[in-house]
């Protein structure tokens, strides 16, 4: 097997960090529920919150209109949040009227809002007094999708962290592939896997409660996503074993994923070429064209998805472009240390986020391309500045080879589009 080429400058592991602590412009973990209810067919997000929680959740998943929703909000009403109502008994009623209606609902997920934190409603109490009653067919947990101090991708790790303990014990050897991906990519991800000869695979979130997954000692555990640091943790406390690799975006990043994996079940060097080679061939071919007006531009990331650190790799190694700062939320050496190192040196890494200080940075550097949040976008636009929403980078299917090319293809968009307009305006 090939093993990946660090870069000759030195990759970014070491590199210093700037860590900042300001304002910060992000949405909040509730923002998770939009994928989470639909990978997870037989569960349903209770949200424990105001009306602002239900209006976001209702206009970021408008597009459920035609479907019965796995998802909804117990509003907290003014004599809640004056301590007036027992809002456990409001709570209580409210869960039992749902479930008796939807009898399809097996898991429900009392989730946390800034309103119940700042009330100080135990979720975990009710969710165990919750889990008694409606035990055997419902279990229930509570996760905290609140916007203080959190960055929306949070909320699915919060929530497969709050899975975790409640995960069966195992002695077996199994491999357990963590976090929520688009069916059709999970199938893939399973295929690739499969035809090197491996065994016992594991989901979570699985699609439904009923394929049980379990966690032991003999455990490995590999993350598709890189913003799942408290799921990390959560399950190293079961005694599961982390294969740390680069994250499974673009061609390289894939191949080195899955070689990872291979190399923990020893799967033969032959074999790991016969599988992968079609399909790598597939991403380099797509990852070529879509990145052409990539090349030689530089791209700028805000703190926002968790994914800045893996794409940035990605940009620069496979598609060309330079790498000025990126920012992300948070940097767990485990989960990023193996992009970190491939990632040519030279950007500035940041962690956290001052968002005045940073838009100064931007501004000053004046990139090509700059991945932000929504309330970024448009101010960096009206100055001049091709943006990129990074919120759709979590919506859209870009893991693994078959979506390589639409992966680079997200970031040329906007490039091009800028192009044409300046050629218009020529
Ligand atoms: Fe707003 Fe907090 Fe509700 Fe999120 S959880 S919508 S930040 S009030």
């Amino acid at each position: 097997m090939n093993v990946p080429l660090t870069p000759t400058n030195g990759g970014c592991r070491g590199a210093p960090v700037l860590k900042e602590r300001g304002q910060r412009e992000v949405f909040c973990g509730l923002t998770g529920i939009i994928w989470l209810h639909r990978k997870m067919q037989d569960a349903f997000f209770l949200v424990v919150g105001s009306r602002t929680c239900a209006h976001l959740l209702q206009s970021a998943a408008g597009v459920m209109i035609f479907a019965e929703p796995r998802f909804g909000t117990a509003i907290l009403e003014e004599s809640d949040l004056a301590g007036m109502a027992d809002a456990h008994e409001e709570l209580d009623r409210e869960v039992a009227r749902l479930l008796e209606r939807r009898p399809d609902i097996r898991q429900l997920f009392l989730v946390g809002s800034c309103p119940s934190e700042v009330i100080k409603i135990d979720l975990a109490r009710a969710a165990e007094r919750l889990s008694k009653v409606h035990a055997p067919h419902v279990r229930v947990l509570n996760y905290s999708g609140s916007g203080i101090e959190t960055t929306f991708t949070e909320g699915e790790d919060a929530c497969l962290a709050s899975m975790v303990p409640v995960l069966k014990d195992t002695t077996a050897r199994e491999l357990l592939l963590v976090g929520a991906l688009p069916d059709v990519v999970e199938d893939q991800m399973l295929s690739l896997l499969g035809d090197m000869g491996i065994e016992n695979i594991r989901l979570l979130p699985a699609r439904r409660i009923d394929e049980t997954t379990a966690v032991g000692s003999n455990t490995v555990f590999a993350l598709t996503q890189p913003f799942l640091g408290e799921t990390h943790a959560a399950l190293e406390r079961r005694g599961a074993r982390h294969i740390a690799a680069p994250f499974p975006f673009g061609e390289e990043g894939t191949t080195a994923w899955l070689r990872a994996i291979a190399s923990e079940f020893g799967v033969s060097a032959e074999t790991f070429d016969k599988v992968t080679a079609a399909p790598r061939a597939r991403a380099r071919k797509a990852i070529s064209q879509a990145a052409e007006v990539l090349r030689g531009k530089s791209i700028f990331f805000f703190p926002d998805s968790q994914l800045e650190i893996p794409l940035a790799r990605f940009l620069t190694r496979e598609c060309g472009m330079t790498a000025v700062e990126v920012g992300s939320p948070y940097i767990h050496d485990a989960l990023h240390g193996p992009d970190l190192d491939l990632l040519p040196a030279g950007p500035q890494i940041a962690e956290g986020q001052d968002v005045e200080k940073q838009l100064d940075r931007a501004l000053a550097a004046r990139p090509d391309l700059t991945v932000c949040g929504l309330g970024l976008a448009n101010p960096l636009e009206a100055k001049g500045i091709t943006t990129k929403w990074a919120i759709e980078l979590v919506f859209t299917p870009v893991h693994f080879y078959e979506q390589a090319g639409d992966l680079a293809g997200l970031f040329s968009r906007p490039v091009r589009r800028k192009q044409l307009l300046q050629l218009e305006a020529a």
